[in-house]
Order: C-alpha cells, then sequence, then structure tokens
C-alpha cells in the first residue's frame, strides 16, 4: 500500500445526488476530488461542509463530455499523485422533448455528456486503478434505463447504455481487482426533478411503493456500500434505489 492520499472521485458532486456521495464518501475516510461544470461557488460549498465535518475535499472545474480535458485532468491531478481508489460517475443532465421533435442537438449533448463522459471518465480511472490493482467504480445510471421513459428518449438511451458499460467494464476489469457496479436511482429530490409539475410528481408517487420520493443520501448510503470493505464481491450489479418500482 502506498502513502499516497485515498482519493474518491465524484464526478457533478457540486449539487444533488453528487453532493451527498461526496459528503459520505468524505465521512467514509476518503480525500474526496469533486468535478462540477458550470456553478464554482456551490461546488466550494461543498468543499466547505466536507472540511468543517472534518474531512478533505478537493473541487475542479471539468467538463464530463471534454475528453482533451478529462485526459488532461487526470495526468495532472491523479497520475503518480494520488490512490484513485473510487469513481463515482454520477455528471449528468436532461434535455427531455418527445422523439419525433427531439433536436439532434438534445440528443448529441445528453449522450455526451451522460454516456460518453462516464465512459472517458471510467476509462481514465481503470488505466490507473490496474496499475494499483485495486479500485471501486459506481456508475449513477436511473430507474427509466431499466423501464424506459416516454419523453426521455435520449437520456434514457443513455443510461440504458451506462448499465451496459457496467457491465462489460466489470467482465474485464474483475482480474485485476476493479470492481464496477451501477446504481439507478429512482425518482431523488435533487435540482434535477425540482421543476416537474405537480400533477406529475403526484402520478409517479402513486408508482412507488414505499410512498416517498428518495432524497440524494439514500443514494450516497448505496454508493458507500458498493466503495466499502463490504463490497468487495460484488461487481456487475445495477442497484436499484428507488422505493420499490418494479420494472
Ligand atoms: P443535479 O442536481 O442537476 O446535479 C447535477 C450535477 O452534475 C451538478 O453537480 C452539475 O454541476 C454536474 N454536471 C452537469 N453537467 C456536467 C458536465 N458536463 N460535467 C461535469 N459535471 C456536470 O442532478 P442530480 O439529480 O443530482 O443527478 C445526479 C445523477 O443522478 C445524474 O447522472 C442523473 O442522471 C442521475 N439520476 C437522478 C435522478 C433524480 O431523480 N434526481 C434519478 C435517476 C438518476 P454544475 O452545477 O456545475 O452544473
Amino acid at each position: 500500500m502506498s502513502d499516497l492520499p485515498k482519493v474518491a472521485l465524484v464526478t457533478g458532486g457540486s449539487r444533488g445526488i453528487g453532493r451527498a456521495c461526496a459528503e459520505r464518501l468524505a465521512k467514509d475516510g476518503f480525500e474526496v476530488y469533486l468535478t462540477y461544470v458550470s456553478r464554482p461557488e456551490e461546488a466550494e460549498k461543498v468543499v466547505a461542509a466536507i472540511n468543517e465535518a472534518g474531512g478533505e475535499a478537493k473541487a475542479f472545474r471539468l467538463d464530463a463530455s471534454n475528453r482533451e480535458a478529462m485526459t488532461a485532468f487526470f495526468a495532472e491531478e491523479i497520475k503518480d499523485k494520488v490512490s484513485l481508489e473510487v469513481l463515482v460517475n454520477n455528471a449528468g443532465i436532461t434535455k427531455d422533448g418527445l422523439l419525433i421533435r427531439m433536436k439532434d442537438e438534445d440528443w448529441d449533448r445528453v449522450i455526451q455528456v451522460n454516456l460518453t463522459g462516464a465512459f472517458a471518465c471510467l476509462r481514465e480511472a481503470a488505466k490507473i486503478m490496474v496499475k494499483q490493482r485495486r479500485g471501486r467504480i459506481v456508475n449513477i445510471a436511473s430507474v427509466v434505463g431499466q423501464m424506459g421513459n416516454a419523453g426521455q428518449a435520449n437520456y434514457v438511451a443513455a443510461k440504458a447504455g451506462l448499465i451496459g458499460l457496467t457491465k462489460s467494464a466489470a467482465r474485464e476489469l474483475a482480474s485485476r481487482g476493479i470492481t464496477v457496479n451501477a446504481v439507478t436511482p429512482g425518482f431523488i429530490q435533487t435540482d434535477m426533478t425540482a421543476e416537474l409539475p405537480e400533477a406529475i410528481v403526484s402520478k409517479m408517487l402513486e408508482n412507488i411503493p414505499l410512498g416517498r420520493l428518495g432524497g440524494p443520501e439514500d443514494i450516497a448510503s448505496a454508493v458507500s456500500f458498493l466503495a466499502g470493505e463490504g463490497a468487495g464481491y460484488v461487481t456487475g450489479q445495477i442497484l436499484a434505489v428507488n422505493g420499490g418500482m418494479y420494472m
């Protein structure tokens, strides 16, 4: 074991589910590196909250869809500088619309950030973890990637792709001591879901057996498990955290 700091990297760690994962992994004892793209002030709030709670964190502006920037980030901040124990591929966006009216740019952007970005980050992390012969990768997919959803063809395709990527990467990296799993959140209260009309929220609640929306910390608990000692024999799995929605 090296003396390098043990880092958990959380993409899109400045708000919502990513923030909860960052705070939880810091409590679990990792130094947390979190990325953001547009709101530095939110990222700095998370760093401050983690520091105040006695943990360590750094924030980096890194657009998940920018492959050159991704490669440069790993070369400059991760390789030979820290021990990369955990990657949480969480950065994600939606650009919803009915598919016959969906604009090319909305399709492309959602695939670029949610799927290609996750792939690029996973690839860089895996190069380092393979050398360490150790690592945990958790991809944040979605319940809709398992069941489909009208009005979200781009997002659903990206999340279903992320589930396939998870299963393939798990098989490829297992012999090097690296586990790769996905968490599929159901309906979680964050900025991403805050804009939904009341009528849609009530309709969704009817389909959630536990009778409530999830919180970001519900997803962070699952990520903490998959990143922790107890999940060493779990790989290639899709852990649904959705209040009991049947797929
Ligand atoms: P959110 O509140 O909208 O937060 C998104 C986070 O991702 C922010 O930190 C944002 O940073 C970052 N981000 C966005 N685009 C990025 C990019 N190109 N590069 C790097 N970071 C980027 O979203 P959330 O609800 O927490 O969702 C987090 C993940 O969970 C997403 O992958 C989402 O698809 C998935 N998910 C969410 C739900 C739900 O109900 N909320 C359900 C299923 C799955 P900035 O603030 O700097 O833009």
